[in-house]
Parts: structure tokens; C-alpha cells; sequence
């Protein structure tokens, strides 16, 4: 039996539903391929992989959050950029840690042989957030740095005008479209202007407060032709 359902975004990306709502990403190329996140980690990650992939291959955490780091302990060798380690150790679930992490360098590229993934910085979420840009396809795997619902709060978080500066910088990167982390989807690029008009017309509403995992946050919504955006965040991310 499949424990694993997938949707095929392209001949070489796959995004893989490893829990509820929660997804991992893999690129296969000719040479290599590339395992992006690991999920919560309650099911056997590693051997659907090696199943579904015949060359070697890279496993890569886009930051540090639990359902995004909680199947590391299936792996030997794991990358996540350096920044972002304190933020893996934070919620690192399993009390000894039992694979290598490894540094990914912001600005590296990595061969899959016929095509290559590009490290970029998309802090903000938190603040060694990193998405992989699959040149070849012109296509941002994001993690969560561009949910449309986009988490504020909690460990490792940045401020609203660090976010807002890293969007304004991804809309320079050259890619037409983007993945996430809790979507099989792919929005095109234009999605990320909801954000930053929802960051430019930032409203602090004491009638959206509400508790989200056990912090006291706001939400601020926002829509027009870009799609839609929905902001979460406590605060102090705000000062
Ligand atoms: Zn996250």
C-alpha cells in the first residue's frame, strides 16, 4: 500500500502529501535528486524515496519547523543553511539527534545533472528560511515562505519589515512559479504581490485575535486580481 500520496507538478517534481496538508518536495534529476523537507516523520520517508528514485540523492530542510524537519531521523545526511540550525535544534522533537547536519550556503547551486537548484533567501517565516530555484523549470520551492497563509510568530521568526523586504526581493529572482509547503499546487509568481500589498496595508485588528498553536495572534486578509493573502503573526513582530 502507498503510504505516501503525490502530485506530479512536472516530469521531474513531485510534491509528496506526507501528512495532512503537509507536503515534501522531489526533484529528480539525471544525476541527482533532491528531497526537500521530510515532513512530520511518522512514516517511512526514506524507503518511498529509494523506491521512487534511482540515482543518489540530497536531502534538504527549507527551515526548521517540525513538519518540516520531523522525518530527518529516516536520513544519514541532511542540509539546512547554517542560520537555521538553532531554529532545527528548537524544535527538534527526537531527543538525540541521529543524522548529520550539513550547511547549504545561500547563492550555491547544486547540479541534479540536467538541472540545477539554486539556494535562495527567503527569511522571513523564520530566519534561515531558504527555497530551492529549479532554473531549468523556472519554479521556487518555498517551504513555507510564501504560504498563502504566512506564519509570523513562534521561534525564529523575523519582523513583518524583514519579511516584507525578502518579498520584495523574491519578485526580482527570476522564476514564473512557486511551490509550498501545506499545497500541492503551484501559483504563479504574481501571488506573492497579495502579500506584500496585504503588508503594505497592514491592518491591526483586535477582532482577529485568536490563538493559533498557543500564541495570541492576528490576522490581517487581503485579495484582489494577485490572489489572496492571509497574514499571521503575533505583535511583537511588528516593532
Ligand atoms: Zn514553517
Amino acid at each position: 500500500m502507498e503510504l505516501f500520496s503525490c502530485t506530479k507538478i512536472s516530469d521531474r517534481v513531485w510534491q509528496i502529501e506526507e501528512d495532512h496538508g503537509v507536503f515534501c518536495t522531489l526533484v529528480r534529476g539525471s544525476e541527482l535528486a533532491a528531497l526537500i523537507d521530510t515532513g512530520y516523520g511518522n512514516r517511512n520517508l526514506r524507503a518511498f524515496v529509494e523506491a521512487h528514485v534511482s540515482t543518489p540523492y540530497l536531502v534538504i530542510n527549507s527551515h526548521g519547523h517540525p513538519d518540516h524537519i520531523g522525518g530527518n531521523h529516516w536520513f544519514d545526511v541532511v542540509y539546512a543553511r547554517k542560520d537555521e540550525w538553532d531554529v532545527i535544534e528548537h524544535f527538534e522533537e527526537h531527543e538525540e539527534r541521529t543524522c548529520e547536519l550539513r550547511d547549504i550556503q545561500v547563492g550555491s547551486s547544486l547540479s541534479l545533472g540536467d538541472v540545477h537548484l539554486e539556494v535562495i533567501s527567503l527569511a522571513g517565516h523564520t530566519k534561515g528560511s531558504i527555497g530551492l530555484l529549479l532554473k531549468e523549470e523556472k519554479l521556487l520551492i518555498a517551504g513555507d515562505a510564501l504560504n498563502e497563509e504566512l506564519w509570523l510568530f513562534n521561534y525564529g521568526a523575523l519582523s513583518m519589515r524583514e519579511l516584507y523586504e525578502t518579498l520584495k526581493e523574491t519578485m526580482q529572482v527570476d522564476f514564473s512559479w512557486y511551490l509550498c509547503g501545506h499545497s500541492s499546487r503551484k501559483y504563479p509568481k504574481e501571488k506573492i504581490e497579495a502579500h506584500i500589498r496585504n503588508i503594505e496595508n497592514l491592518k491591526v485588528d483586535e477582532g482577529t485575535k485568536a490563538d493559533t498553536i498557543g500564541f495570541e495572534t492576528y490576522r490581517s486578509s487581503f485579495e484582489d486580481g494577485c490572489g489572496k493573502s492571509e497574514l499571521v503573526f503575533t505583535a511583537d513582530r511588528l516593532l
